[in-house]
């Protein structure tokens, strides 16, 4: 089935919702916060929201309560904790693991609500408060994690967990809780616990600043145009928003080209003048190491450090040696062989590709008698456009008209989900909004019951971090009685007043990827909390979502959403077959980019402390890694450069591979859907009852073996990317 070049639906699953309240890392000082522990009866934060499924009082919930909500609940929380670890009697998997499971309950609403405000909808109190905040959760984390007296418990309870009549959950939370705290230092001595008190404050604080460095980066780094004329190539609804955009800055009469954070820059396919992509790209690429106040080199320089020091003192000898342990992946080698295996195919396709667009630029220039000119990163994106539409005569501007944004929603997302799960959707417009732009949905079972209320959030703004991704505001659990409540957002461009939100096709095929994280949270069916929905490992949480992605253009799915939005009328059979003639055009260069940002990523974390970069080497360090790899090709730039690298700041450090990892699983996936009848409910009821509903309840790759029967092969990705021949093509 087709996927469009350029869909690498990079998002990000926040799974740390899910986690205990103490155990989540971002977003945390001194935990004796006694005055103002005193639990105001007008907070809503303090008590169970009495909505449907706990629905968040985003009505009644003011910035102003997340500061004594936090406060309050690591106080609440530090009692509970050692209540469980001073308890005289002998621990028991209820007494101290379910224990567990149940404290921090006002701490946990409180930072999973803030975590996504932050993240969506971000202003100065927000910013202040997280900058607070962070050290403070990183002490109360660690007031935890280190608390020898509650470790001794659950370690008792681990060496004896055959003895204690768990079922395969059960026993799997006391092993899973067992190595949360072996790998937060819980078996290190004081003096080293110290040490690591100091590294997991000091890095809370700087994260923070690095990723509010990166929004005031793609704010401050938006292009000024002084003429229309440069502007020619960009639809009169861009041009529009562009004036308005200067207009909000103060700069009447000019045009503000805004930047999303990749490297790659939406606008470059269509812009012709050549000088403007070029400051476009350029202002994109300097982002984060320009030496003005925003600049986190000497920001990633010092977490990089950091993050050394702390995995030395775990007697590892980098970080990615320490994070990979707890991956599917398992090894440094397993992954290093995995984008070695890659590299040098994606990169001589990127080649391949580069030589048709230089052979468009020179014919072009030829015929406008002008002398030709190098290829460069600026120009990628125009040529490649003008290569596509030559070679498969259709552009993005064709293929709008047939993906209106709600009805991509409700009559391709939802659609599939229905004909997949047998589950249905309806709009709540009753339930109170955090921002105008979203809507909200209630999601039942085929036999009336309720499974989920999802929220949507398409539209970029200035408050909100960049990318695409899913969270949840409500985690299912049987111990806390609890649905899912679920949200999705991307960074789609708003239209003027009054036009309808057309989208890309790489924008359509994102939205089906991050219902497929909410899917995985929704139809979570798990006892504990810790095991629920997404709380997966990193390297797999982007399995299910790339999964979902393959209905985007399933006949029966694409036929009842892909209609004209004036008209109606279906999307013509030819242009559809362009789109799919088209599939694997540009994978080259989607590849090349991706794998420069995952080798990076490696390098800076395998590298040993005493040969990290400081920050005046951090761009060198750059260029060497990519050297290394042999993925420096000017030309196709990785798709983060590291200061603006946001993955390797939260939850993906050593961990941006996942993305290629999980495509493998989900590249086997597909073929064993599309071999078995493809759109059925059985198929759908099969990958729900094996895979969907476990969360983390079960090891991984396991539940990729319970549903495929095998284990995951790499053929089906090479194929899907481009980079070894399609059997089916042969066949032909
Ligand atoms: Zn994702």
């Amino acid at each position: 089935m087709l996927k469009h070049p350029l869909a690498v639906a990079l998002c990000a699953a926040l799974a740390v919702s899910a986690l205990p309240a103490f155990a989540q890392t971002r977003g945390t000082a001194n935990a004796a916060p006694a005055a103002s522990a005193q639990v105001p009866a007008d907070n809503p934060l303090f008590v169970e929201s009495t909505l449907d499924l706990r629905y968040p009082r985003f009505d009644l919930i003011q910035d102003a309560h997340f500061g004594p909500a936090f406060d309050a609940g690591m106080a609440e929380n530090l009692r509970e904790v050692e209540a469980i670890a001073n308890n005289p009697e002998a621990p028991t998997f209820e007494n101290t693991i379910i224990a567990m499971e149940k404290s921090g309950e006002v701490l946990s609403r409180a930072r999973t609500i803030f975590s996504s405000l932050n993240g969506t909808d971000t202003n100065d109190a927000r910013k202040k408060i997280d900058a607070d905040y962070a050290p403070k959760f990183a002490v109360h984390r660690d007031a935890i994690m280190l608390n020898p007296k509650l470790f001794a418990r659950i370690d008792t309870l681990y060496k004896n967990v055959d003895s204690l009549g768990l079922d395969a959950e059960g026993k799997r939370l006391v092993e899973r809780y067992h190595t949360m705290f072996v790998r937060a230092g819980a078996n290190l001595t004081e003096a080293q616990k110290n040490e690591m008190r100091r590294i997991n404050a000091e890095s809370a604080k700087l994260g923070t600043t690095f990723s509010q460095n990166v929004l005031n980066e793609v704010n401050d780094s938006a292009v000024v145009v002084d003429t229309v004329e440069e502007l020619d190539g960009m639809s009169e609804a861009q041009i529009a928003a562009a004036a308005n955009e200067a207009k909000s800055r103060g700069l009447d009469g000019k045009y503000v080209i805004t930047l999303l954070n990749t490297t790659g820059q939406p606008p470059l396919p269509q812009i012709n003048n050549r000088e403007l992509r070029e400051r476009i790209h350029k202002a994109s690429v300097a982002r984060g190491s320009r030496g003005n106040q925003f600049d986190n080199t000497g920001v990633i320089a010092q977490i990089l450090k950091l993050r050394a020091e702390r995995a030395n003192l775990m007697g590892y000898p980098n970080q990615a040696t320490f994070i990979l342990e707890d991956s599917t992946a398992g090894t440094v080698q397993a992954v290093n062989d995995m984008l070695g295996q890659l590299a040098p195919a994606a990169v001589a396709n990127a080649k391949l590709e580069a030589a048709e667009l230089q052979a468009m630029i020179d014919r072009e220039q030829a015929a406008k008698g002008e002398p030709t000119f190098q290829l460069e990163p600026w120009d990628w994106a125009y040529y490649s456009e003008k290569v596509r539409q030559d070679k498969y005569s259709f552009d993005d501007a064709q293929l709008k008209p047939y993906f209106e944004m709600k009805n991509v929603l409700e009559n391709g997302v939802f659609f599939a989900a229905t004909k997949l799960y047998g589950i249905t959707f309806k709009e709540r417009t009753d339930l109170p909004k955090y921002h105008p732009d979203t809507w909200t949905y209630e999601v039942k079972n085929e036999d009336g019951s309720d499974l989920a209320i999802f929220i949507f959030d398409p539209y970029a703004r200035g408050s909100k971090r960049g990318g695409a991704w899913m969270n949840s505001y409500v985690s299912q659990s049987e111990l806390d009685g609890t649905l899912t409540v679920t949200a999705n957002h991307q960074n789609i461009p708003k239209p003027q007043a009054g036009q309808p939100t057309l989208l890309t096709w790489d924008e359509v095929t994102t939205m089906f990827h991050e219902f497929g994280h909410s899917l995985h949270g929704m139809f979570s069916d798990v006892k504990y909390p810790f095991f629920s929905g997404t709380s997966v490992p990193r390297d797999f949480v982007e399995f299910p979502s790339q999964v979902n992605e393959m209905w985007a253009d399933w006949p029966e799915i694409l036929a009842n959403y892909a209609k004209h939005y004036q008209t109606g009328a279906a999307m013509p059979a030819e242009l559809l077959e362009k789109v799919q003639a088209a599939a694997k055009f540009n994978q080259g260069f989607a590849t090349t980019e991706y794998l420069g940002s995952a080798m990076l990523d490696q390098y800076l974390h395998q590298l040993p402390a005493d040969q990290l970069p400081d920050a005046d080497e951090v761009m060198a360090t750059e260029a060497a890694a990519l050297k290394a790899a042999g993925l420096d090709y000017a030309p196709v730039p990785p798709r983060y450069r590291t200061p603006y690298f946001s993955h390797i700041n939260g939850g993906y450090a050593a961990g941006y591979y996942a993305y290629i990892w999980s495509e493998v699983l989900d590249a086997n996936t597909v073929q064993w859907i599309e071999q078995n009848g493809g759109l059925t409910r059985a198929n759908g009821d099969r990958f729900r009852s094996t895979l969907l509903s476990r969360g983390g309840s079960k090891d991984a790759k396991q539940l990729f073996v319970d549903f495929t029967g095998h284990e995951p092969k790499i053929e089906p990705l090479l194929i899907k990317r481009g980079l070894a021949p399609d059997p089916k093509d042969a066949a032909q």
